[in-house]
């Protein structure tokens, strides 16, 4: 195996901005290890699987990641002796034990790139930064596009176009698993069909879900928090700071199947859309927001997790006072998080908000990391949790229309 111990200017040019990038930014070193390990973890199980691997080399982002590690060990008085071999050990150890000091936020060097031989949810995070390929992502991409077809395909406005695509947005968050019965349910209400006679959704189900054969009654047992499946035996979810609670039972009648969320339905869709659908619940059920607020999810079909409009009480179209956009974000780094954010353009909003989960903002240090990227990259964005997002939104609502 090659040891790449200079400066490598042979990477693809998708990495170009990533290998020009100043060295001393160790997150950008992390996020190209992580693209990197993604897609050595990918061509190894396409080995297992027998099938043909035609790249002789380690994946660039790897390369130019060991490369900046090198010089930066080397700047540390130290040059490396380690090979690809000895480095990708190493990524299975929390960074803060490596050998080279990174100049990572003290939460994030807690975080090993592997764990069990899979990416950790902080790599997961970093490879996605650096848009690669990985598997994960691709069913990710691929609910959404599913999604998007579904969504228009049965609507024939713009508004009924977002409509359908804020309720089976939210179907993926509200249901971890369910029978084929609620398939042609969803089939009923959303009729369209492709090219094939097939509806719409049901391919989006196929792609969110994976569907195992079933006769008679199906128990499950869901959190009570966060409503995934969990475990008769070990009760707890392990979903990032999901309060927990007595787990439900779930008893589904399936003509033939139920189906299951797949893993990156429930990792990069279920699960960081818990926030945006608590906010949104807790706009649209107070009473006292009645007639003066309006929430629209998903506006511009995913612009944005929540459009807020502020509305002068009375008429059939009430007048827009002002206007707030809401993008809800549960992710494990500050600053991977800081990077990958942008604004919509087209949504003009008077105040903008990125919105956290209560367990993300209560972390030490997460707030300010975020604020520090964000700064000079997108203007105007405000921090906040998500109850005191709400709890803004309610005091405007009285400020407006007192
Ligand atoms: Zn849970």
């Amino acid at each position: 195996m090659k040891t790449v111990l200079h400066h490598d200017h042979e990477a693809e040019p998708t990495l170009a901005d990533y290998d020009h990038g100043p060295l001393r930014d160790d997150y950008l070193t992390v996020t190209l290890l992580s693209a990197g390990l993604a897609q050595i973890l990918q061509r190894r199980t396409r080995a297992e699987r027998g099938e043909p691997n035609d790249e002789a080399l380690l994946p660039a982002a790897w390369r130019v990641g060991f490369s900046r590690l090198w010089w930066r060990c080397a700047a540390q008085g130290e040059p490396p002796t380690w090979n690809d071999l000895q480095l990708l050990a190493l990524c299975a150890q929390p960074l803060i034990t490596w050998p080279v000091q990174l100049d990572l936020s003290e939460s994030d060097q807690q975080h090993a790139l592997l764990v069990d031989s899979r990416l950790s949810e902080f790599a997961e995070q970093g490879a996605r930064l650096a848009r690669t390929d990985v598997e994960a992502e691709w069913v990710e991409n691929r609910v959404h596009e599913a999604l998007r077809t579904a969504a228009s395909a049965n609507g024939s406005t713009d508004r009924e176009v977002e409509l359908a695509y804020a309720y089976l947005r939210r179907y993926l968050i509200d249901h971890a698993v369910i029978a084929d019965r609620e398939v042609l349910a969803l089939e009923r209400r959303f009729p369209a069909t492709d090219n094939a006679e097939r509806a719409h959704v049901r391919r989006l189900i196929e792609t969110a879900y994976r569907a195992r054969p079933a006769a008679g009654p199906q128990r499950y047992l869901l959190c009570a928090g966060c409503r995934n499946i969990v475990a008769e035996t070990a009760p707890q979810c392990g979903t990032a700071g999901c309060p927990g609670g007595e787990p439900a039972a779930l008893l589904l009648e399936p003509l033939a199947a139920v189906y299951e969320q797949h893993r990156a339905t429930r990792l990069f869709m279920h699960d960081p859309g818990l926030v945006e659908a608590r906010i949104i619940d807790a706009l649209s059920d107070d009473d006292t927001l009645a007639g003066r607020v309006r929430v629209t999810p998903y506006p511009g079909v995913d612009l944005l997790d929540v459009l807020i409009e502020f509305v002068a009480p009375g008429g059939t179209e009430p007048a827009v006072l002002e206007t707030w956009g809401v993008d809800a974000k549960d992710q494990l780094s500050a600053h991977l998080l800081g990077r990958g954010f942008v604004w919509p353009r087209s949504m003009i909003c008077k105040r903008r908000f990125l919105a956290l989960p209560t367990h993300r903002a209560k972390q030490p240090g997460y707030v300010k990391d975020l604020e520090t990227e964000l700064d000079g990259r997108v203007a105007g964005i405000e921090v906040v949790d998500e109850t005191t997002l709400v709890r803004r939104v309610r005091a405007r609502a009285k400020e407006l229309n007192p």
